[in-house]
């Protein structure tokens, strides 16, 4: 059995990001996991970020391997703020910098995390086994995407989740009801209506909200002062996500929930809006009550706030409705460190120090799995930069620095 100081499970901007910290700091490491792999088969083609160009960054030890310096490398459009970035740009962002920081991520999924001497004993789905001092778990959403009932009842032939497609032009021609009101929702319903499907939205909220334009950059200063802009967007609510995890950490638990849960919720990105709006219908403020298979394709009975009923048919659903992070339900953890992982009460979420580390001595983490103790901001790469440098920092003794990407002034 090999040794090594540090396992990162995840490929992801966050594994990535830590890695390549790690690695300067010459750490031995080993890391798990399919490089950008959400990004790169769990997103439909065409879809483009909704954070802006500076607040997509992985988070570097020298900030030289920016989302800028890798468009400006490949001759790509860019600019920090105001221009949605491609998600092809992104996954090709992601593979320059592991190509570049961290060459040596192995493309396999790890199968279980158990503690042993001291320490962790990793096994992979290719047989081997490693001894890890120190684990870092950085495996985000994609394996807790959520279909709520009653569309969970239904057979994957008639509903899926988003997550499952990338290629949403496998619709042309047919009926398709997308439930949900995120960017998500939004974005695959604007892409299933270009590609030719005959798309429906449907929508709890009584009116679907749009995130306002960029403010200019250059506006005076009370203006600013007034409602700065950061990394999740404008506003002071907001600067204290993007900027103050730390602080976060110490709100009471019942705060931390739910602001991770609300904060920054369910909107679509301003440039979306008139891809959306008059093109296909948004059936607002109806749930779906109950659902059932009819003719190859599927029934759905919607109801009002108001006791108001309608139905509504079509070939295929997909339920743009999130994840729910539930880390005492991953495979890889076995009975005995799901009993040592402390979870935040109402959530599945791992309880976690200011380093990170959860309450398993040595297993650590980071992503929007720790987004009830640190924030929203963790639900995004920018939260990369704060998880990546703390957890660095405290593997190496301190010898890890962290500088925050600010608004730049050009576009
Ligand atoms: C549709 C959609 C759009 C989004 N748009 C944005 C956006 O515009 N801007 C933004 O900041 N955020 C966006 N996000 C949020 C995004 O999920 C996070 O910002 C980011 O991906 C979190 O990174 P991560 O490294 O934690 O996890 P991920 O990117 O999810 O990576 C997870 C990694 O874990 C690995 N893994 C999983 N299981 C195992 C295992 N058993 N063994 C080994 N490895 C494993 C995977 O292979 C992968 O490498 C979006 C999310 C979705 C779903």
């Amino acid at each position: 059995m090999t040794t090594c100081d540090v396992a990162i499970v995840g490929a992801g901007p966050y594994g990535l990001s830590l890695a390549a910290h790690l690695r300067k700091a010459g750490v031995s490491v080993r890391q798990f996991g399919l490089p950008m792999q959400l990004w790169r088969d769990f997103m439909p083609e065409g879809m483009f970020l909704k954070s802006q160009g500076f607040a997509s960054n992985l988070s570097d030890p020298d900030h030289a391997h920016t989302l800028e310096a890798f468009c400006k490398a490949t001759g790509r459009a860019y600019a920090s703020y105001g221009l949605p970035v491609p998600l092809d740009t992104f996954v090709a962002y992601g593979e320059w910098f592991r190509d570049k920081l961290v060459p040596d991520v192995e493309e396999v999924l790890v199968t279980d995390v158990a503690q042993a001497g001291g320490g962790f004993e990793v096994s992979l789905a290719s047989s081997e086994q490693v001894r890890a001092r120190t684990v870092v778990i950085a495996i985000g959403v994609e394996a807790f995407a959520h279909v709520p009932e009653p569309l969970s009842a239904l057979p994957s032939s008639v509903c899926t989740h988003s997550s499952a497609h990338t290629d949403l032009g496998a619709f042309k021609g047919q009926n398709v009801i997308v439930v949900g009101a995120g960017q998500s929702a939004l974005e695959s319903a604007a892409l299933l209506h270009e590609k030719g499907a005959s798309v429906q939205l449907i929508a709890r909220k009584n009116k679907l909200a749009w995130n306002g334009p960029p403010l200019p950059l250059d506006r005076p200063l009370p203006q600013r002062l007034r409602e700065p802009e950061s990394g999740l967007g404008s506003g002071w609510a907001t600067w204290f996500y993007s900027n103050q995890p730390g602080l976060f950490r110490r709100l009471p638990r019942s705060t931390r929930v739910q602001k991770a849960r609300t904060a920054l919720g369910p909107a679509g990105a301003t440039w979306l809006r008139s891809r959306v709006e008059g093109q296909f219908p948004a059936l607002t403020g109806l749930s779906v009550g109950w659902a059932r298979m009819e003719g190859g394709g599927v029934r759905l009975g919607l109801a009002g706030a108001d006791g108001s009923s309608r139905e509504v048919a079509a070939d295929h659903v997909i339920a743009a409705t999130g994840y729910r992070t539930d880390l005492t339900r991953l495979s890889f953890l076995g009975d005995q460190m799901v009993s040592g992982l402390r979870t935040v009460a109402g959530t599945g979420s791992s309880v976690v120090g200011r380093d990170y580390q959860s309450t398993v001595p040595g297993l650590y983490v980071i992503g929007p799995a720790v987004a009830p103790t640190m924030g929203p901001v963790m639900r995004f790469v920018f939260g990369s930069e704060h998880a990546a440098t703390t957890v660095a920092r405290q593997l190496t003794g301190g010898a890890v620095s962290r500088s925050r990407p600010t608004v730049a002034a050009g576009r």
